[in-house]
């Protein structure tokens, strides 16, 4: 049976949507080749959020096809994924090399593609249309993208966002909102963790939007009646009341009904889920916290600015304030929660004014990590169409001044972890020394120690001994030592 190589650009849900496609191609015997080189079928799964990423994808396909196309013809290369489609048959015009083009809603159909252009049947494949209950059509993965034994594990929840930020492509890439049901999840992790795994990232778009939109079934086809069960457009409807630690009866958002499903299953140690919208972090969310021990504490909130005029630039839907409130009560909830967040820099008519804000919500919140972004043009984008684009030169600037505020705090924070003690789950070598381990703490810091592969899946207790740039490094704790 032929191999295949897939290399992964972007987020969290392409290396998800790998792995998808890995398990279910090695399902239908193809070997997984650890690179390139050798490989019959080669993969880009692309990203599009910015256009260094497109870029990058489009340059390794162009290494790749000098590469093969000398010596084997033969080799199907393929895009799938954002960039795939957002350009779709404009890939294969620019690329006459590239033999498959396959959408953000057709990762399914990767295996029966594959084989007809192995088996010479078609010449070239584009299949970018939209394809309705696509978001439940993929439940094997391969963690991770190999079948060693994973500790982690990302489950997509949900495809698509209607947020239409005014920046971002994703609403055009990935369409609209598309959740899968309870039960669906639910049975996916409960395989992952009959496999091995001890903590699950829930993922998606906008995974606070869950269960929200169209009509949403939340229970599996055909059944009526259960716990969960939801239709029609559901926004800010109850649905099972629940007397909240803040003293009132409020009602669970499906976010929050299906974090509890989750939460119930035997084995699993840590829940994780990424990214969450400010504009639907309720309070049940906030409580779920408090509520749910396996829920660990860590909050990735997109902020975006800290200035109320560009998050109505942006269509972010709240404002400063009600971002800065939502973090408090965070830390009420949870004291020693970390919170990370995406910036971006440089947005359309960002005014020096507007990037002191963002500089002053960073130190107000004390972000423990940030990811910056110099804001870029995307195609078909209303912000793309904006006056007052800002040169390069000002969002690069911007983009240091901000690094070094945000460096600064977290240098602090870290440097806080040193002399305690703290949990880690063990996920396996570091990266950078594979001599050492890695372990990842509740608040989501990644600690590095000495260790063996004995320790892998491990729930440890270390010690911190050093902070250093975004990492923690301990030694394990010897019980009683203090
Ligand atoms: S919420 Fe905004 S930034 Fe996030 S995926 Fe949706 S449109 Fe993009």
């Amino acid at each position: 049976m032929p191999s295949v190589y897939i290399k992964t650009y972007g987020c969290q849900m392409n290396e998800r949507d790998s792995e998808a496609v890995a398990a279910q191609l090695e399902a239908k015997g193809y070997t997984l080749a650890p690179s390139e080189a050798g490989a019959d079928v080669i993969l880009l799964n692309t990203c599009s959020v910015r256009d260094f990423a497109e870029q990058k994808a489009l340059n390794k396909m162009v290494n790749v096809i000098a590469e093969t196309r000398r010596n084997r013809p033969d080799v199907v290369l393929g895009f799938m994924g954002c960039m795939a489609q957002s350009r779709g048959q404009e890939l294969i015009d620019r690329l006459p090399d590239v033999d498959l083009v396959l959408g953000t809603q057709k990762f399914h159909r990767a295996a029966d593609y594959l084989e007809e252009l192995l088996a010479g049947r078609r010449e070239k494949i584009v299949d970018v249309a939209a394809e309705r209950g696509s978001e439940a059509t993929i439940r094997e993965h391969l963690p991770n993208g190999s079948a060693k034994k994973s500790v982690t594990a990302f489950v997509s929840i949900m495809q698509g966002c209607n947020q239409y930020c005014t920046f971002c492509i994703v609403p055009y890439t990935r369409g609209e909102e598309r959740s899968r049901t309870i039960p669906d999840i639910v049975a996916e992790c409960r395989q992952l963790v009959s496999q091995g795994v001890r903590e699950i990232t829930l993922l998606g778009q906008i995974v606070t939007s869950y269960g929200k939109r169209g009509n949403v079934s939340l229970a599996p086809r055909g059944t009526s009646g259960e716990r969960g069960r939801v239709t029609g457009n559901v926004e800010n409807r109850l649905l099972t009341p629940a007397l909240s630690s803040f003293g009132e009866e409020r009602e669970k958002t499906p976010f929050v009904q299906l974090l509890d499903a989750v939460h119930e299953i035997e084995g699993l140690e840590r829940i994780r889920f990424t990214s969450p919208h400010p504009k639907g972090y309720g309070d049940d969310l906030i409580e779920a916290y408090a509520r749910l021990p396996r829920l660990v504490e860590h909050a990735h909130l997109p902020v975006q600015s800290g200035s109320d005029r560009v998050l109505k630039l942006m269509h972010r839907g709240y404002t400063r304030t009600r971002y800065v409130g939502i973090i408090e009560k965070l830390r009420r909830a949870k004291p020693d929660i970390g919170i990370s967040t995406d910036i971006i820099v440089g947005f359309p008519g960002e005014t020096e004014d507007d990037f002191e804000q963002t500089l002053s919500l960073a130190r107000e919140v004390e972000f423990d990590q940030a990811y910056i972004f110099k804001y870029s043009q995307r195609r078909d984008t209303p912000a793309a169409e904006m006056p007052d684009q800002i040169p390069q030169k000002i969002r690069a600037d911007r983009n240091q001044r901000l690094l070094e505020v945000i460096n600064e705090i977290a240098k602090r924070r870290y440097g806080a972890f040193v002399g305690r003690q703290t949990q880690i789950l063990v996920e396996g070598p570091s990266k950078k020394n594979p001599a050492r381990m890695t372990g990842r703490t509740r608040c989501n810091k990644i600690v590095v120690f000495d260790g063996s592969e004995r320790h892998r899946g491990q729930l440890m207790d270390v010690k911190i001994t050093r902070a250093g740039s975004f990492t923690l490094y301990g030694d394990p704790a010897i019980l009683g030592e203090d």
